[in-house]
């Protein structure tokens, strides 16, 4: 039997490394530690209930464990084969049945691509990898195809990039691999900041030899032979078990010089970010990375032409990564299959607020917000009523009720008013103030302003002035308009997409929901 524990960082802060020592002790104290395997793996996606076990080979999953259920657990499932009834999960009972996890509702409808062994093999042990089709894309890559057939392959897969821009993968490759300079970079950007999503973190700490495996054979597509990843530094377990696994990847030649006797090399070092949101845009990241401060730059140039220390660059977020080796592995037809005409492929969304399964799911492109938040995610909690959700973070926007049956693909959120952004998916029931919602995202962009350009630095200060005024019920309709009017002057007037898109959630609020606005208008009444 193997009994998984989540390592992941949700788990982790519930305590699940004592959970882990106290299966081990009792284990061992029953003599069957050669029968049971304990693995510490990465995050199963329902970080609700953590800390989370399931029980292999019957996929019997338990919530909330605490070190006393161990004793009962250990006894009776792993020595009598009956499932511990007090802690299994509620959604897994269908009357005398129990379910294995994979059959729940939260799950059944994922397709998990990106998030590929988050949760089933121990990250931290590269032979689990490898067992489960680990770096057999890279031999593939780099014994059967040309550098054209790898960008060809990626390009007709349609993966878009999942950090938020939606730009062509293959298409970016192809930009770095036409330029003809010795130096090439790739760089991966795990510099996750947007309230809420953690789904990249997840990756780093479930599956970090996809990403490592991901930039080498983006490297050998461009033309590279160095790459780095950009990660920041509040996440510890994620930047400890990607070092861990780009040692063990040095350590059986799949980084660093011949890899495969191919005469290909690749290496890749770790960059400490300090937790700037804007040094997830390219530029400001490159130059974090070059040692300098985290601003963006006007592009052009763009970094596939002149990047990393003005050489060609190509910057691919984790999640993007996450996809290559199984696009590679099973071919772009099958890749182009799951989703929608223009998105294809999965997403992977962090649903938090107020749902009942706050966690990470992966889900195919096209799916409808309706079946995500109810379905997958249980719905709203406390029998209250659905009132919005935000899309992309602080840059998106909020869709409302009768938006629930759009699907979610690139191109439809961001003709609602919204976008795909990185991942974090906040829901709002009926309590919730959307002046406040905006107000909220707004503060976190004003801070996270670098200051370089005026409609950002100021405008997005000003703004909150008069969100504030209005929130305390001084506010005009004069203020209204004004925040419109500013709003829209930061959007076209900003120079990178932080100040272009910081407006977005006052925009999208007044849109939908200007009566809440007009509620805490004096001269409305
Ligand atoms: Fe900096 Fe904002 Fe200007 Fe971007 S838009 S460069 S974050 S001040």
């Amino acid at each position: 039997r193997s009994v998984m524990v989540c390592g992941g960082t949700g788990c982790t802060s519930s305590d699940s490394n004592t959970i882990i020592a106290a299966l081990e002790q009792e284990i061992s104290s029953h003599g069957i530690e050669s029968q049971v395997e304990v693995v510490r793996t990465g995050c199963f996606g329902l970080c609700e209930l953590g800390p989370v076990v399931i029980v292999y080979p019957e996929g019997i999953f338990y919530s909330r464990v605490e070190v006393k259920d161990i004793p009962a657990l250990v006894e009776q499932h792993l020595l009598n084969g009956k499932p511990y009834d007090k802690k299994i999960y509620e959604k897994t009972r269908h009357g005398e049945e129990i379910l294995s996890f994979e059959e729940t509702d939260f799950y059944k409808k994922q397709v998990r691509i990106a998030l590929r062994n988050c949760g089933t093999i121990d990250p931290e042990v590269i032979d689990e990898y490898i067992a489960s089709d680990g770096y057999k894309a890279l031999a593939q890559v780099l014994t059967t195809m040309s550098r054209e057939q790898v960008i060809d392959t990626v390009k007709q897969s349609g993966l878009r990039g999942r950090g938020g821009g939606g730009f062509l993968t293959g298409l970016k490759w192809e930009f770095a691999a036409k330029q003809n300079k010795q130096q090439k970079y790739v760089i991966c950007n795990a510099d996750e900041g947007d309230p809420g999503a953690f789904m990249d973190r997840s990756i780093l700490e479930g599956n970090p030899h996809s990403v490592i495996e991901a930039m080498a054979i983006a490297g050998y597509a461009i033309g590279a032979n160095q790459g780095f990843i950009y990660v920041r530094a509040e996440y510890p377990i994620a930047v400890q078990r990607f070092t861990k696994a780009l040692d063990q990847a040095r350590e059986y030649g799949l980084l660093g010089d011949d890899i495969f006797g191919t005469g290909f090399t690749f290496n890749i070092d770790v960059r400490l970010g300090a937790g700037a949101f804007v040094c997830g845009e390219e530029t400001a990241l490159i130059h974090s990375i070059e040692g300098h401060r985290g601003m963006p730059t006007p592009k052009p140039p763009f970094p596939a032409v002149e990047g990393l220390w003005g050489m060609p660059t190509i910057i691919n977020n984790v999640e993007t990564l996450a996809n290559i080796a199984q696009i590679i592995l099973n071919g772009a037809e099958w890749y182009a299959s799951i989703g929608t005409e223009k998105s294809k492929g999965t997403k992977v969304f962090a649903l938090g607020g107020k749902v009942v399964n706050t966690g990470l799911v992966e889900v195919p492109m096209g799916i409808t917000l309706r079946e995500v938040i109810f379905e997958i995610g249980g719905g709203i909690p406390g029998g209250k009523k659905f009132k919005a959700v935000q899309t992309g973070g602080p840059s998106g926007g909020c869709l409302t009720e009768e938006h629930l049956d759009c699907t979610i693909d690139f191109d439809t959120l961001t003709s609602l008013g919204s976008m795909m952004g990185s991942g974090g998916m906040i829901i709002m029931d009926e309590d919730t103030c959307m002046v406040d919602v905006a107000r909220f995202y707004l503060d976190f962009t004003r801070d996270e302003s670098c200051g370089k350009c005026t409609p950002c630095r100021i405008g997005t200060k000003r703004l909150l002035e008069m969100l504030d005024k209005i929130t305390d019920g001084k506010g005009t309709m004069e203020d209204l308009e004004n925040l419109e009017q500013l709003s829209l002057q930061i959007k076209n007037a900003s120079l990178c997409a932080l100040g272009q898109t910081a407006p977005n959630p006052v925009l999208s609020t007044i849109k939908y929901f200007r009566d809440e606005y007009m509620a805490h208008i004096t001269d409305s009444k």
